[in-house]
């Protein structure tokens, strides 16, 4: 059996399943497989199979606790109601192969995740009769993707927190739209980083949490990592030798599953780990030092991070396992705002590049001009730190991987197509539909009345 162990090294190995619920370790550390395992000798068989078959094997070899039939069913499931004939879809432009993920309800690559994790909870929670409280923060794309993932759910409501007036209309509606009872959005008067700490300061209020069960859907659960080594299988399984990956970056997660499906003996070559304005992680790779600085707002939102939630795991890699180095780092990264590590990340797997928003806009006009597609601004970052690197001339297939459809980045994207060009008809139609929300004070107790009020 698969088990689970904390990056911190202190606690006991779980299950997949009480990985999946638990979602942080008690220790403070990330979860992560005991060992991972190695499917080099199977890519043959492995070639040629859908993306769905393909996650039904993956899965299956790291949800060990979960009867393969569920499992089956729970995958296709969460993979029927996308608009693409496999899931995801490869393109050719020139050199690049780009690789679309958001061909699912929300068009960003975070449902491929969380379509899967809202079928996960639910199967785990029945079996085990019990209700959990989702309680989340966001600024956009999160927000709408873990609604989607969880909405209709027996076993699930969701509150989700966000700044009232300031994420994007189209998001907003993607968020407020939704009919199912279980879903609560709630605008907060206030800015993001208060709904951020409103939401840590409810997490930390520990007797609540427990008599509400309250849980999280951020991107450090396993299950999500695990939902995304599927596609970095399925199209480096496609590449005719080898593979590489160009990844537009915020929380390490995306990039993190690249790393994982490597380890696992998939025929990848390089992670090409691109940020925007936003470098902590790409200094972390050209440096070995990881240094926190000011929050950038830019034109790729989901990637104005400082703090890369599932570093935690690559660094726990690097370190071979030395859960005593990685709580030292740690420890002097919070409490400093600067850690480093002695040996510098080895470029046999690791490049990075940081791109600032004139290049970012250039390359969406660049690949428009030349090949008529429209890159959304998050894709269109690693567009061009992937012209940055010789892969594609060396006879490596690289891809460059697209998170979001560029309709929902009008506000950018229209500069360089002209307005009206980049349009999605699900985005269209929210705009005729009734939006329901709750807006409320930037305060503790009017949120907790509300999960009381409204949750179970
Ligand atoms: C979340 C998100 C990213 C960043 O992904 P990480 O896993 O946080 O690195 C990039 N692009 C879009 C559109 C996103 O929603």
């Amino acid at each position: 059996m698969m088990l689970y162990q904390s990056t911190r090294g202190g606690m006991q190995p779980v299950p997949f399943k009480d990985a999946v619920i638990t979602g942080l370790a008690p220790d403070g550390g990330l979860l992560i497989p005991v060992d991972i395992p190695d499917v080099s000798d199977r890519l043959l068989d492995l070639r040629n199979l859908s993306f769905v078959d393909l996650a039904k094997e993956i899965v299956g070899l790291y949800a060990t606790d979960i009867e393969p039939e569920i499992l089956s069913t729970l995958i296709e499931e969460a993979y029927a109601n996308f608009d693409t004939d496999d899931v995801v879809k490869i393109r050719t432009l020139g050199d690049l192969k780009v690789l679309e993920l958001f061909h699912g309800p929300t068009l960003a690559f975070k449902d491929v995740a969380l379509q899967l994790l809202g079928r996960l909870f639910q199967h785990v929670l029945t079996e085990r009769g019990e209700h959990l409280n989702i309680l989340g923060a966001t600024s956009g794309d999160t927000g709408s993707a873990a609604i989607a993932g969880v909405r209709g759910l027996k076993d699930v409501d969701i509150f989700i927190l966000y700044p009232n007036g300031r994420v994007s209309p189209l998001q907003e509606l993607q968020m407020t739209t939704v009919e199912d009872t279980n879903v609560h959005c709630l605008a907060v008067e206030g800015s993001f980083d208060d709904c951020q700490t409103l939401m840590k300061t409810i997490f930390g209020d520990l007797d609540f949490k427990k008599s509400y069960s309250l849980g999280a859907v951020n991107s450090v659960n396993w299950a999500r990592v695990l939902a995304q080594i599927v596609y970095y299988a399925y199209a480096s399984l496609r590449a005719s030798d080898q593979a590489s990956f160009c990844v537009p970056t915020g929380n390490f997660g995306n990039v993190f599953a690249g790393y994982v499906a490597k380890r696992m003996g998939l025929p990848i070559k390089h992670l090409i780990l691109a940020t925007n304005e936003n470098d902590i992680l790409s200094e972390f790779f050209r440096t070995g030092v990881y240094q926190r600085g000011e929050v950038h707002y830019t034109i790729s939102p989901a990637m104005d991070i400082q703090v890369a939630s599932n570093f935690e795991r690559y660094l726990y890699y690097h370190l071979d396992g030395d859960s005593s180095a990685l709580k030292t780092f740690m420890n002097d990264f919070m409490s400093t705002g600067r850690a480093s590590v002695s040996v510098l990340p080895s470029a046999d797997t690791f490049l990075s590049t940081a791109v600032n928003t004139r290049d970012t806009l250039a390359g969406i006009r660049e690949v428009y001009e030349q090949y008529g597609y429209l890159a959304d601004p998050h894709t269109a970052v690693g567009l061009v730190a992937a012209q940055r690197f010789s892969e594609a001339s060396n006879g490596v297939d690289l891809f460059c991987i697209a998170t979001a459809h560029p309709a929902k980045f009008p506000e950018s994207v229209d500069q360089v197509a002209g307005e009206g060009v980049a349009r999605h008809p699900s985005l269209e139609r929210l705009k005729n539909l009734p939006a329901r929300k709750v807006v409320i004070p930037a305060d503790v107790e009017v949120i907790k009345e509300q999960i009381r009020t409204n949750g179970r």
